[in-house]
């Protein structure tokens, strides 16, 4: 379903990502880790274009893209690939002045055209499943850090994109909300959503995906089931991110 290669991204002089080859399977749980400024946000932004590749291709499904450096993409190919994306951000990024539902109807009615009564009716079936249907009318600052990410998760979902995209959903939070924004993770992905997640939760990395990426200086070090990434890996600097950890 996605398909990257060769991938590409510097910052001035400073290039993140040094030539990424990825894929992902409809249906599949993609787990990115790696140390900190290892280039794992920066290749997460990539899929939907919040950051443009100097170098490489992406596709998803019918969408094909070559990155030249200095090359304009069309915007409306920006505006379909971001349709198919959805993003969950690490500070949520909900908007302040909506309510809950107000947020995860606003895609629904600006981009997808949906009636207000539809959309009103489907964003209360997501917040119901993210269980948030009694906080439907309440606002941003009203709800704590967990509740904001479940709703910005209803939100991603609202516009029924290919794939979800999540930056380190749980980093910001305090230690106790971890467990309720993972466990609506982990229900969406026995329902079968495509989905590709940086994490720092190694324990989370381990249940939730069917492949595990391992990123170290822009580079992918290791690829593999969760079993063949965390406990059989020889890589020595797969180790030491490991060992580090445990
Ligand atoms: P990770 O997610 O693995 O921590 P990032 O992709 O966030 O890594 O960052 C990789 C490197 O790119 C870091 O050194 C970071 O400072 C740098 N970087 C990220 N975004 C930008 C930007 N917009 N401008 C300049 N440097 C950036």
């Amino acid at each position: 379903m996605i398909e990257i290669r060769d991938l590409h991204k510097s910052f001035g002089p400073l290039e993140v990502l040094k030539g990424v080859d990825l894929t992902v399977e409809h249906g599949q749980v993609m787990v990115i880790i790696g140390p900190s400024g290892s280039g794992k946000t920066t290749l997460l932004r990539c899929f939907n274009l919040l950051e443009i590749p100097d170098k490489g291709s992406l596709a998803l499904n019918t969408i094909k893209l070559d990155f030249t450096p200095g090359a304009k993409i069309p915007q409306r190919t920006v505006l379909s690939l971001r349709q198919q994306t959805g993003m969950v951000f690490q500070s949520y990024n909900l908007f302040p002045h909506m309510t809950a539902i107000g947020n995860v109807m606003e895609g629904q009615v600006t981009v997808q055209k949906r009636s207000k009564e539809e959309a009103r009716s489907k964003a209360l079936a997501l917040l119901d499943k993210v269980g948030l249907a009694d906080k439907a009318e309440v606002y941003p600052h009203q709800l704590s850090g967990g509740q904001q990410q479940r709703v910005a998760i209803a939100r991603a979902m609202a516009v029924e994109p290919e794939v979800l995209l999540f930056d380190e959903p749980t980093s910001a939070l305090d230690p106790e909300l971890v467990g309720e924004v993972l466990k609506v993770i982990k229900q969406l992905a026995r329902e079968g959503m495509t989905m590709v997640i940086v994490t720092h939760e190694m324990k989370f990395a381990a249940d939730v995906a069917d492949r595990i990426i391992l990123m170290d200086n822009g580079v992918i070090l290791e690829q593999g089931t969760p079993q063949q990434v965390l406990e059989q890996t020889k890589n020595p600097r797969a180790l030491q991110f490991l060992n580090r950890l445990s």
